[in-house]
């Protein structure tokens, strides 16, 4: 169920207290257009009425897609990994069998609704992802800052990514097989830890952990 609440913002530049419509919870079906503004990047987008000072204004939130069973926790902190896992069984049950996620930002709000609503693993796509920013980082020497999940397509065999990286203005598209996403599936399905009842950061730093466990097999 979605949920609502508005609340006096006070505007940085100009000082009136704006009345703010904020969406603690948030549920793809009962209400898409919140969907789509995630996508869009304009969910957090906040205006002041008065002097038309314009920012991001961020807040904990829950999205909920009932259809194809994920929840994402949006704690916009920093780092997902600041989070220890929550374990939600007793509380809540009825969310056995549904995957649940906690993101640090917008973008990886966002970066998880495209990784669950394309049917992917988001394990996998971390584990190449991250592959794929060591290769760049090994050819070019150049570090990469951020980077998320743009689609896939499994038919023509791709999957893409943008990639931020040290130095560079903006986001590269960089694509890689779906090849690549199946053998790190395989990766995944030996070395991801049980997290039926847990709300989890599933990142970069994930990633690392498990190709370091799996090379440690390997040697
Ligand atoms: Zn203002």
């Amino acid at each position: 169920m979605s949920t609502q609440m508005s609340k006096d913002v006070g505007c940085p530049n100009c000082g009136t207290a704006v009345r703010t419509e904020m969406w603690p919870g948030i549920c793809a079906q009962e209400h898409p257009e919140l969907r789509s503004h995630i996508l869009d990047e304009t969910f957090f987008d906040w205006t002041c009425p008065h002097c038309g000072y314009s920012a991001q204004f961020e807040y904990p939130c829950l999205y909920h897609d009932r259809e194809r069973r994920f929840m994402i926790y949006l704690a916009p902190t920093g780092s997902g990994q600041e989070f220890k896992p929550v374990d939600v069984s007793e509380k809540f049950p009825q969310l056995a069998g549904v995957t649940k996620r906690v993101v640090a930002s917008p973008a990886e709000l966002k970066e998880k609704i495209l990784i669950f609503e394309s049917g992917l693993d988001d394990y996998a796509v971390e584990l190449v992802k991250l592959g794929l920013s060591d290769v760049l980082e090994q050819k070019d020497g150049i570090k990469t800052l951020r980077a998320y999940f743009c689609g896939a397509d499994e038919s023509a065999n791709r999957i893409c990514f943008a990639f931020c990286q040290e130095g560079k203005n903006g986001f590269t598209l960089r694509k890689t097989s779906m090849d690549a996403y199946h053998k790190s599936l395989e990766i995944t399905e030996r070395f991801r830890g049980n997290d039926e009842n847990l709300f989890v950061p599933v990142d970069s730093l994930t990633a690392r952990d498990m190709l370091d466990e799996y090379f440690a097999e390997e040697a």
